[in-house]
């Protein structure tokens, strides 16, 4: 707790019944808080004025590197209400130290993870009312960014950065029931490479990836999957989710870290797997792997994951000129990781990990 945050209440919160309204079908990342936290950084003064006020518009110079060379990162995390209205994050350390590492790749500067986590924590409590309800499987999304806010168009690291917070409530990934994924296979398009920001969570990333997605969507799928770039032969992952392939005897396989992005999500069901008892891989695993293993039984489920739709079912996998099918209605492990996972998240089960972080109190 180095950050010292001044507190500016908005002078026009939201109605309390017009907070309800938007908590009743909060949708994704279409509303937002009341409140927005800032905190500036320049190489002579470090971090500084630190400081939470009224949600709103930045005004930013034409010139502002970010809009210009995408020097930026992000992260994506949760706040859950739990039964007794107290209210957690999950694993807070986990994005901040990600965090971190993407900074170092993108030439920014570090924010130490401590005062990310005082960060994020300080505007979840301010706006506390924004958290939907417990048993609802409703959260608070939480996007923390770093942007490159120095006026200059010249290429080298700004000398000025600016970190925030804001903060969206978010419905049920899933209304009507988890429903399979269709994915389509992309021999266009590749997302990261050998030295690049593959395992950075950067604008750019998403930039990129968003044209083979309207190939995907133009193909009648849901999501592309992106191959290596080096030999356009291992699975990499989905354009904002990790991926596992569950085999008939047990196992379970999810592609080794390098180029991808190192989900918090995948890094959870790598340990529960493991607590109940499963053998897991991570390591390169091919598309023929995944062709022919569900082609042939040996691979029973497929699944994504990542902390917006927690986990989701994969169907059918399509490509140009071809398709394996999967299953049409998620499998068994699939549900019980999915279900292990929100179990802990909304406090229902022992989180025996030391996952959780509380930041309010029950009332
Ligand atoms: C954020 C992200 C994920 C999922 O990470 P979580 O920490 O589980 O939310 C996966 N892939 C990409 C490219 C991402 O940006």
């Amino acid at each position: 707790m180095t950050l010292d945050i001044s507190i500016v209440p908005s002078a026009q919160p939201r109605s309390a019944a017009e907070v309800a309204e938007i908590l009743a079908d909060p949708g994704f990342g279409t509303h937002f808080t009341d409140h927005m936290f800032t905190v500036e950084w320049t190489p002579e003064k470090g971090w500084h004025d630190a400081r939470i006020t009224a949600y709103g518009p930045l005004t930013l110079d034409p010139a502002t590197a970010v809009l210009h060379y995408a020097q930026e990162t992000f992260e994506g995390m949760k706040a859950y209400r739990h039964a007794d209205d107290s209210i957690w994050t999950f694993r807070p350390d986990a994005n901040a130290d990600r965090m971190k590492r993407s900074s170092h790749r993108l030439a920014l500067p570090v924010l130490e993870p401590e005062d990310f986590v005082q960060a994020v924590d300080a505007l979840v409590e301010v706006d506390q009312r924004w958290v939907p309800e417990s048993g609802s499987e409703k959260s608070l999304y939480i996007r923390p960014f770093m942007i490159a806010t120095e006026a200059f168009l010249g290429v080298r690291p700004s000398q000025h950065v600016t970190f925030m917070v804001i903060a969206s409530p978010a419905g049920a990934y899933f209304k009507g029931g988890v429903k399979p994924l269709t994915l389509w296979l992309t021999e266009e398009y590749t997302r990261a490479g050998r030295g690049g920001m593959g395992a950075a969570k950067t604008g750019g990333n998403y930039a990129s990836s968003l044209v083979a997605q309207q190939e995907a969507i133009g193909q009648g799928c849901d999501q592309v999957v992106f191959l290596d770039g080096a030999e356009g032969k291992y699975v990499e992952e989905l354009g904002g989710m990790n991926m596992y392939f569950v085999f008939a005897d047990g196992h379970i396989v999810t592609p080794e870290t390098g180029t991808i992005l190192e989900g918090i999500t995948r890094s959870a069901i790598i340990e529960l797997a493991r607590k109940s008892g499963r053998t897991v891989e991570e390591r390169k695993f091919s598309i023929d792997e995944w062709r022919d293993g569900v082609a042939s039984g040996e691979i029973v489920e497929v699944f994504a994951c990542g902390t917006a739709a927690v986990v989701t079912p994969v169907g059918t996998l399509k490509w140009a000129g071809g398709e394996v099918r999967g299953s049409a209605e998620p499998g068994d492990f699939t549900n019980e990781i999915r279900a292990a996972l929100v179990d802990i998240q909304y406090g229902r089960t022992p989180d025996v990990f030391g996952w959780m972080h509380q930041v309010t109190k029950a009332e």
